[in-house]
């Protein structure tokens, strides 16, 4: 069976879904590889090092011959609409915002799988890519934070004085809250976190930040649900004068599959010490602050409000190596003697299928 990795097609993406490590891997599971010239050029994974690898490399897209796709992006139409019948594809896929690829994904009876909607079961783990990518987005945005920063992060005792070390706060402490806080404290600030689970708080304190212990409801479980807007208008309440006080807010709050709660104001904004910046990783599904435009940087009075968009794309080696560990893990749990047969009775293949033998599994707004 022939898995094919296209040079990724939509805008700015410069991950690449299948590293030279990965191919070696799939060859000895018996699949033959097939990768388009320069797919892996943003990575620093020279055509030469899949070529060694074991893959055939193509001038042209390997989609259409391909009985397995990979990407990181969903396909685009025109690539869907090459597919043999019956091919498999693995990728990002918010099946809300890709009604029209689905839509084509049926009729030409594609499988596809989403890492959007793989169930989070310790079996499903080593395949996890949105933890995989959250990671690398947590890091990323503690980077672009002190690049904006016109202070130090850390403490300086220096002859000329001493330099405090710069306050940092961190709405949300999922996967990418906690590498924030990680991050920024290595880099020598004084960090703060706060999540609605309380769950959290453990963790948070663990890497050496004080966990905000508000007077609010908290919740149980592994993850956040939806909350109320009285709920979310006392948290702003009390979340206010944290972020005055702030040099660096990083917000990453994300209910799975919602709009994000909007836990910034302007108003907050403009209590902060100018040149203050936030970072805002939740832009791209509304925004922790309201005004934040995905990919754009804007200024509320003297506060640098960054709209993340993307950010494990701008660190393409490592993004693309824990992305391509995912998808062979993924991949493993449906290769039976060398060939991929994935039997969707497997509650971890059930749950990340969206379309199979003419059907769209998920449901659509
Ligand atoms: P996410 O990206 O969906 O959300 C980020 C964080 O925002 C969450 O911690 C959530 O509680 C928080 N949040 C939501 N609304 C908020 C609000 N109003 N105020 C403050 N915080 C708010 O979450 P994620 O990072 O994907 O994962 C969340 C949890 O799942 C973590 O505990 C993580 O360790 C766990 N997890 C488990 C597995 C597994 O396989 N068992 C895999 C990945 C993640």
């Amino acid at each position: 069976m022939k898995v094919g990795t296209p040079a990724e097609s939509r805008p700015a993406e410069r991950r690449v879904a299948c590293v030279p490590e990965t191919v070696s891997s799939l060859v000895d599971a018996g699949l033959t590889v097939h990768v388009q010239e320069g797919a892996g050029r943003h990575a620093h994974a020279p055509d030469a090092a899949y070529r060694a690898a074991g893959a055939t490399v193509t001038p042209e897209d390997p989609t259409a011959e391909s009985d397995v796709v990979v990407s990181v992006q969903p396909l685009t139409i025109d690539q869907a609409s090459t597919l043999k019948p019956g091919a498999i594809t693995i990728s990002f896929l918010q099946p809300a915002n890709e009604r029209e690829l689905l839509e084509v994904y049926r009729d030409r009876r594609v499988t596809s799988f989403s890492f959007d909607l793989l169930p989070r079961v310790t079996r499903a783990q080593s395949a996890d890519a949105l933890s995989s990518q959250a990671l690398v987005a947590g890091y990323r945005a503690v980077l672009v934070a002190a690049e904006r920063l016109p202070r130090f992060l850390p403490m300086f005792t220096t002859a000329a004085g001493t330099v405090p070390p710069a306050k940092v706060l961190v709405l949300g402490a999922g996967v990418a809250g906690l590498q924030a806080i990680a991050t920024a404290r290595r880099l020598g600030a004084v960090v703060e976190a706060y999540d609605v689970r309380a769950a959290a708080g453990e963790e948070v304190r663990s890497l050496g930040a004080k966990f905000l212990a508000l007077d609010l409801e908290t919740q149980s479980g592994v993850y956040a649900s939806v909350q109320s807007e009285e709920f979310l208008e006392r948290q702003r309440e009390l979340i206010g004068e944290h972020v005055a006080q702030s040099d660096v807010v990083i917000t990453t709050a994300a209910i799975p599959g919602r709009k994000a709660p909007v836990l910034v104001t302007t108003d907050m904004l403009k209590a902060m010490a100018p040149g203050s910046v936030v970072v805002d990783l939740a832009a791209e599904s509304g925004g922790n602050y309201a005004g934040s435009v995905a990919g754009e940087e804007i200024w509320v009075g003297e506060v640098l409000v960054h709209g993340a968009l993307n950010l494990p794309s701008s660190m393409p080696v490592h993004a693309s190596r824990l992305y391509s560990r995912n998808v062979l893990n993924l991949l493993k749990l449906m290769i039976v003697d060398g060939a991929v047969t994935p039997d969707l009775s497997d509650e971890v293949l059930d749950g990340c299928c969206v379309t199979h033998d003419g059907q769209i599994r998920k449901e659509l707004p």
